[in-house]
This record gives C-alpha cells, structure tokens and sequence, in this order.
C-alpha cells in the first residue's frame, strides 16, 4: 500500500510539472490546465489513501468538505465573468494561503494538546515550530493582503446591510492607496517581531499566545504591504502573493511530511515568483520599488478638464479604405466588451479588402491579469503570431497608417514617459507614434492609474465613443459598404 502512495505522489508531481510546462505556450494550455488539475485530483486521492492507511480518515469530515468546497468552487467558475477572473485568483491565492496556515496551525495545536511528540516524527521540535511560524507568517499575510488586493481590483465593496440607493446597490466604500514613508520601517519592524515571536515559540512550544502574536502580526503586515500599492502596480502584486500562497504550502509540506504539497507549493512559489519579476520588468520597476516606494500615488482619479468631439464608424472606415498597415491595440475595454470575436472579423476584413498587414500589440500589463489579451484573441482564433509583445511592435508604429485602440488606455498614456504619478516609467505602446489614431472606449474617462491620457486630445486621433463591442460591429459594417 505504502507504495501506490509514493507511486501515487510521484505521479501527481510529474502531472504538475509537465502541466506547467504546457502551460507555457497559448495552444498547449488548455491540455496544460487538464494535466494540473488531473495532477491535483490523484495527489487528493492520493492523500486520502494514505489517510485510510494510518486509520485517521474521517470520512463525513472528507465528504462534506468535497462537496462544500467543490460546490464553492463550481459557483463561483459559473458565475464569475472574464473581467471577474482577476479578483477571482486574488481570492484563491488568499484561500490557499490561509488552507496553509490553518493545517500548520491544527498539527502544532496538536502538538500543543499532546505536549508529547512533535508532529512529524523525524522533525525536532525547533524545526517544526520554525516551520509552522513562517507558514503562518507567509499565509497569514497572503490571506489578508489577497483579499484586500481583491478589493483594489474591484475598486472597492459594498457594506452589506446598508441601505440601497435608487440603483439598487448598497453603500459603496472604495479601497484606498495609502502608504505614508514611516510605514516602511514599521513593515521591518513587525517582519523582526515575527521572526522573533518564531524564536520564543521554539523555546516555548506549548505557549499559544506567540503562535496567537505570530498569526495576528502577519495579517496586520499583509494588509500594510498591499495598502500603499496601487494603480498599475497591481499586476506586480497579485503575482507575488499568488509566489507566496505556494511557499506556505511549501512550508506546511514540510510540517505535514507531505512530498507532493512541498512539490506543488514550490512550483507555484517559484513561477509566481518569476511571474512577478516578469511583471516588474514590464512596469520598469524592481521589486524593492514596488514594495517600499509606494507608486501608486492616492488612488484618486484626475479630474478632466479637456474635452474632444467624437467621430462615427462610416468616418473611420474611409480613412481606413486603403490603409497598408494597421496595428490593434487591445486592452481591458475589449475584456469588459467581449469584442475580440468583432476584433478578429475587422481585420480579416481589412486583409481580404485592402490587402492591410494587421498585427496585435500586446502590453504585458493590458487587462487585469497576465496574460488576459493573448487569452482573449486566442479565443477568437486570432494566429499566435499576429500577437507582437510590446518592445518588438514599438519600432513599427512610425510605419503604421492606423493605431486602433480598443479599450486601452494606461498602456498606451504618454504620461508613463514623465517622472511623476502612478504611471511613471511605465514602459507602453507607442500608439501616438502613429500617423493616424482611432480609440475606441464609451467616454473620455481615465483609466485603471487614474490618469487623463492626452493621446486622446492629440489632432490626428480620433474617438469612437461607445461599447467596444458596439463600436467594432458597426465598424465592421461600415469597411463592408467601403
Ligand atoms: P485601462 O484599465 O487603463 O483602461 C481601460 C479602458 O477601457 C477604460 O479607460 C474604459 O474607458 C474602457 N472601457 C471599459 N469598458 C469598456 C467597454 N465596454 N467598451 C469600450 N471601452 C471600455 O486599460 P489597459 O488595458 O490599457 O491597462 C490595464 C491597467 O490595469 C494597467 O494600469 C495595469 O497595470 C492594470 N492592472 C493590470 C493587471 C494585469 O495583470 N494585467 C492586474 C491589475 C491591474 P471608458 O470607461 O471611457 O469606456
């Protein structure tokens, strides 16, 4: 029996590698997604085996949180929407964070109530303990700041209870960016105290009040490291706490002795770390800056001043007749307007018509999660090769006839190239670079940073106000009667 356990671990750790692997290229990901999830259900049954085996299953404890969770789990895929997704990974990085800390917490209770052997036979107690303090630390900290990392995402939440206004929604309070400098030597000094309270635990295992100081310590400090971070460091983040939800599961492998936990929690704390660095580099920031120097300004919204008069499709197309180079530039606007299938017909349109070269330009950063715009054309069947990362489109845009932009606006702000706000040194797409200009978004409104964009006031752009997907069909129309 002992054997099918090992078999079983080995063979769902070789399910999450090869997963991961896959996951590495848009056509294979799907197929790479199926391998991790058949790699997660062996490792549970797996789990459950070897339970079985030393005779501690429980089983209406196990079905119940099967059908609990899963149920959860079911409603939430259903419901959530594409532009939900973020929020989404948000939570579940906390979830798993906080699943972490709680199986380390219940094995040194244990411990704790037995005052005898240390939960896993071969471990000391010292390692145990230090173990199960930086698993709490770690997951702690990645439930408090991923769930107040789901609140900045959604821009804020609604008190329940409240009384509802005329649209039907309850108070709205929105999530603030707030990050003072003195709030940096407190972040070291609550991470010492932790680290110290860790020490005090080995020597006392079976004083529960450091495990208690540890616990709470940890969530303050998720919650200080998340506050001052916002505007279009938000990517940066969500990855690192997603790094950090798997080293707590890591840490609590260790305590538990659980060969694939330590496996799976090390792939996603090593990808989500590299994921993060990914993310700084496309920010042009380093990690340290992201997390200490605060760039994501107040969280307020510039106020506008300026205005511009809109244009109609019929006026677009005619300026697009002949065009010999287009370049799209997707961003969360296409996400929230579902338009990529609009998006994929307009430039087989241009091709087939005018013989137009169309390319994608695709910001690391664009939409709300890593990733999203690649997801989203690759549903519409756009070629992968089409998709051009940003430093390798940039140079093309003084050849190109039309930048037409869909419901991006960060990512192409020329106010990412000054010194100042949220957005500074924020590498973007050189739309303006273009000879012509068409955005597609409903007004003149900022966006995720906050920050009034002057690509929109610029002579040789023009605005299509309206939904994207509004906008593309009727675009789309207008090239057809060309
Ligand atoms: P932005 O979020 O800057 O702007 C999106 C624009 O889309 C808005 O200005 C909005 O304008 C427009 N829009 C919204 N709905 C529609 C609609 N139905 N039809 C047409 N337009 C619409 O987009 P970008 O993609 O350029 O930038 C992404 C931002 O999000 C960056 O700041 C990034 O750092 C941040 N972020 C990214 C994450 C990631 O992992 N990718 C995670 C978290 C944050 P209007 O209301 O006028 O229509």
């Amino acid at each position: 029996m002992e054997d099918w356990v090992a078999i079983g671990y080995l063979l769902s750790a070789a399910l999450f590698i090869f997963g991961l692997k896959k996951l590495g290229h848009p056509k294979t990901a799907p197929f790479g997604n199926q391998l991790g999830a058949t790699g997660m259900l062996v490792a549970v049954l797996t789990t459950i085996l070897s339970m079985e085996m030393q005779g501690v299953v429980e089983w209406p404890v196990i079905i119940a949180g099967l059908l609990i969770g899963g149920l959860i789990g079911l409603v939430m895929a259903i419901k959530v929407e594409m532009t939900g997704m973020p929020e989404l990974v948000a939570l579940f990085n906390g979830f798993g964070g906080a699943a972490s800390a709680l199986v380390a917490l219940s094995e040194v209770w244990t411990y704790i109530e037995n005052s005898a052997t240390p939960p896993s036979d071969n471990l000391t107690i010292a390692v145990v303990m230090v173990a199960a303090g930086l698993s709490a630390l770690v997951g702690w900290m990645t439930l408090t700041g991923s769930l107040l990392a789901m609140f900045k995402l959604k821009g804020g939440f609604y008190v329940p209870l409240t009384k509802k206004d005329e649209r039907g929604r309850r108070k709205w309070i929105s999530t603030p960016t707030w990050g003072p400098t003195w709030l940096n030597p407190v972040k070291v000094i609550l991470f010492i105290a932790v680290l110290g309270l860790i020490y005090l635990s080995i020597e006392s295992p079976t004083n529960t009040t450091y495990l208690w100081g540890i616990i709470g310590i940890s969530c303050l400090l998720g919650i200080i490291l998340v506050l001052p971070i916002g505007g279009a460091d938000m990517p940066v983040v969500v990855s690192l706490l997603n790094s950090l939800s798997g080293i707590a599961a890591a840490f609590t492998g260790f305590i538990i002795g659980n060969s694939v936990l330590i496996i799976a929690g090390s792939l996603v704390g090593a990808s989500g770390l590299i994921l993060t660095f990914i993310m700084c580099k496309a920010m042009n920031r380093t990690l340290p800056d992201v997390l200490f120097k605060s760039f994501g300004g107040s969280g307020e919204k510039e106020t506008l001043t300026r205005t511009k008069v809109g244009s109609d499709p019929d006026e677009v197309a005619m300026m697009l007749d002949g065009a010999q180079k287009v370049i799209i530039i997707p961003g969360y606007g296409m996400a929230v307007s579902q338009c990529q299938h609009q998006v994929k017909e307009f430039a087989d349109l241009m091709n087939d018509r005018f013989d137009t070269e169309v390319k994608y330009a695709i910001h690391p950063v664009a939409g709300r999660m890593p990733g999203h715009m690649n997801v989203l054309l690759a549903e519409a069947n756009v070629p992968y090769e089409q998709l051009i990362e940003m430093d390798e489109i940039n140079p093309e845009f003084p050849d190109c006839d039309v930048a037409l932009v869909i419901g991006a606006n960060d990512t192409t702000n020329p106010a990412a190239r000054g010194d100042e706000g949220p957005l500074a040194g924020m590498p973007i797409i050189d739309a303006d670079a273009a000879r012509s200009v068409v955005i597609i978004k409903r007004s003149l409104s900022v966006g995720y940073a906050g920050v009034d964009n002057d690509l929109f006031y610029m002579d040789k752009t023009m605005m299509l106000f309206g939904d994207g997907k509004a906008m593309m069909s009727g675009l789309n129309s207008a090239v057809k009667e060309l």
